[in-house]
């Protein structure tokens, strides 16, 4: 049997360039060659980002920096915007920190709007918040311009915020925004090994990170910020993660950034256009849908019949596809098919086809 191709949303699916690159031989962390190729790196990567704060590279996936982030920036309480599987894990973590912390919960696939917010940090209590851009488990996207914005209102609150699932499939613009941490794994959008993660902070988070105690060595802000200074990391990187990265720049920049977001938009837009051709609904409140990976409902419309979804899946990983089955507590009653990363109108299409044929062979 082949490799099934991935579309679920993430790990997703790596290119041949990108494992070409991965395997450049090795070279030392702390010598030119490695610094030229993170100096070569960082304003391809502060494009991305929109900022001219440096950008940082750590060695872990993307909860490493969550963690981290709680760890170098909250001292009094942290507010965790929950609404999914995702966000509301931090939570969770910020606790196992030993940090106060308090959830801020809507239903799952609802978005967190910045009246919700704003309420809560007007108690004062807070000096943190924690928000998953793009929450991967509903497919849902929280309006993040209009979060962001509160940070006016509340200047010593840091805003740290998960674009894991969205970061380069639309424009985060860090600096306008006035958020202070941005942070993705690169197994999603970035169409990269898991492994490696991308993220930056604003002045005032590292000016906050200097004056916490206990924030530890391995995710220290302050770190990062001093060795990317040097066009290096704190501690021995995957070197061949960051020779895949260096790759993938190449073609993000030789695609074009803005070409890159309409592609992603118009694959989503492709997906829910296939569920809606089979009467299946969206499972995020409408206007917040995910542009890199579209959650759909398995109960069609009154009068369709449910799919069953777990055999769905397998008649699709049959076809060479691999598609999600729903994640936590929506796992077979929600599915989810990923367009991030590489692909295109012909490459949905074909994925579209081995569903078709698989939702026909349900019936
Ligand atoms: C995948 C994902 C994570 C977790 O990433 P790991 O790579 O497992 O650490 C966190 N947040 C979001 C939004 C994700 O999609």
């Amino acid at each position: 049997m082949g490799h099934v191709k991935l579309h679920i949303p993430g790990p997703v699916e790596v290119s041949e360039k990108t494992f070409r690159a991965f395997a450049t031989p090795m070279i030392g962390h702390r010598g030119q060659g490695f610094k030229d190729l993170y100096a070569k790196m960082q304003p391809q990567l502060q494009s991305l980002l929109f900022t001219k704060q440096l950008v940082y590279l750590a060695t872990s996936s993307a909860w490493g920096v969550m963690e981290g982030s709680l760890r170098n920036l909250v001292s009094k309480k942290v507010l965790c915007c929950m609404k999914g599987a995702f966000s509301d894990k931090w939570l969770d973590v910020a606790q196992r920190c030993g940090k106060a912390a308090e959830g801020l919960r809507v239903d799952w696939g609802s978005p967190i709007r910045a009246e919700q917010i704003r309420a809560k940090l007007a108690t004062g209590e807070f000096d943190a918040l924690t928000l998953i851009h793009n929450e991967t488990s509903t497919g849902t996207m929280s309006p993040l311009t209009e979060i962001a914005a509160l940070k006016k209102e509340f200047p010593d609150v840091m805003f740290i915020i998960d674009a894991v699932s969205s970061m380069s499939a639309l424009p985060i613009k860090f600096d306008e925004l006035g958020i202070d941490v941005l942070l993705a794994g690169t197994q999603k959008a970035f169409a990269l090994p898991p492994g490696l993660t991308v993220f930056t902070c604003s002045p005032a988070a590292l000016a906050k990170a200097a004056t916490i105690k206990d924030r530890g060595y391995y995710f220290d802000f302050i770190e990062f910020q001093k060795n990317a200074a040097d066009s290096m990391t704190p501690s021995t990187p995957s070197i061949s993660h960051i020779y895949a990265l260096s790759s993938k720049l190449d073609d993000f920049f030789a695609e074009g950034l803005d070409a890159r977001f309409a592609r992603h938009l118009a694959l989503a837009k492709m997906t829910r256009a296939w569920g809606a051709g089979h009467g299946l609904t969206l499972y995020p409140e409408a206007g917040f849908e995910s542009v890199t990976l579209t959650c759909f409902n398995n109960g069609a419309k009154p009068g369709g019949r449910a799919i069953d979804v777990a055999k769905f899946q397998k008649l699709v990983k049959d076809r060479g596809f691999l598609i999600d089955g729903g994640y936590g507590k929506i796992k077979g009653t929600t599915f989810r098919v990923s367009n991030m990363g590489d692909e295109t109108e012909a490459t949905m299409k074909t994925l579209y086809a081995a569903m078709d044929e698989s939702i026909a062979k349900l019936a």
